[in-house]
């Protein structure tokens, strides 16, 4: 009895380490389709981009603007108890999304570098190449740098695996995209960089 208690609560523990850890690099890579070789300029080809693993196997629709400037970050409250305060999409809500009136996103002269043309779900991008030190990425139709207070929540995503990346305009943070990861669910601030 004492042996099956253990059991019990270890499957418990278990249970609860993988709802609370973040989708993690390795989530990304488990689905990976082998080869590809898909176009991304334009959208690329349907047959090479693998079934988004998050958001209930959907590419999310664009957040909507908060009318509110000082509404707070929406965590998801799980039906087990548990939070999850990290920005990510489920069931097509953007989670975890800084309040639009923080500073930090402020910006003097926004888009100054112009705005990137093709976004939301009908887009999904293949990184062609990664600067880890300069926090940037380059898809074949443009560059980005990500927002330094949300690197850390990337900085372990597999940018080479493929098709992966949804770009959205920024409702509430002006001159500020969001990188959507389709197999993680969880999205980071990008700055446009140019062509
Ligand atoms: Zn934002």
């Amino acid at each position: 009895m004492k042996t099956r208690l253990v059991l019990l609560s270890a499957s418990v523990l278990i249970l609860s380490a993988s709802i609370l850890l973040p989708p993690s690099a390795e989530a990304q890579r488990s689905g990976r389709s082998g080869g590809g070789g898909g176009r991304t300029s334009g959208g690329g080809s349907r047959t090479a981009q693998s079934r988004p693993r998050a958001n209930q196997g959907h590419v999310p629709t664009a957040p909507a603007a908060r009318s509110n400037p000082g509404e707070p970050r929406q965590a998801e409250h799980l039906s087990t108890g548990h939070v999850n305060d990290m920005p990510h999409v489920n069931h097509n809500q953007w989670f975890g999304h800084e309040q639009p009136n923080d500073a930090r996103f402020h910006m003097d002269k926004p888009f100054s570098h112009g705005r990137f043309a093709h976004l939301g779900p009908t887009f999904r991008y293949r990184v062609t190449r990664f600067d880890a030190n300069r926090h940037r990425f380059w898809f074949s139709n443009g560059s980005f740098e990500v927002a330094t207070w949300d690197w850390p929540l990337c900085a372990d995503w597999c940018w080479d695996c493929g098709e992966d990346f949804v770009v959205y305009d920024d409702p509430d943070h002006p001159g500020w995209n969001m990188l959507y990861n389709v197999h993680t669910g969880v999205y980071v601030h990008v700055q446009y960089m140019g062509a």
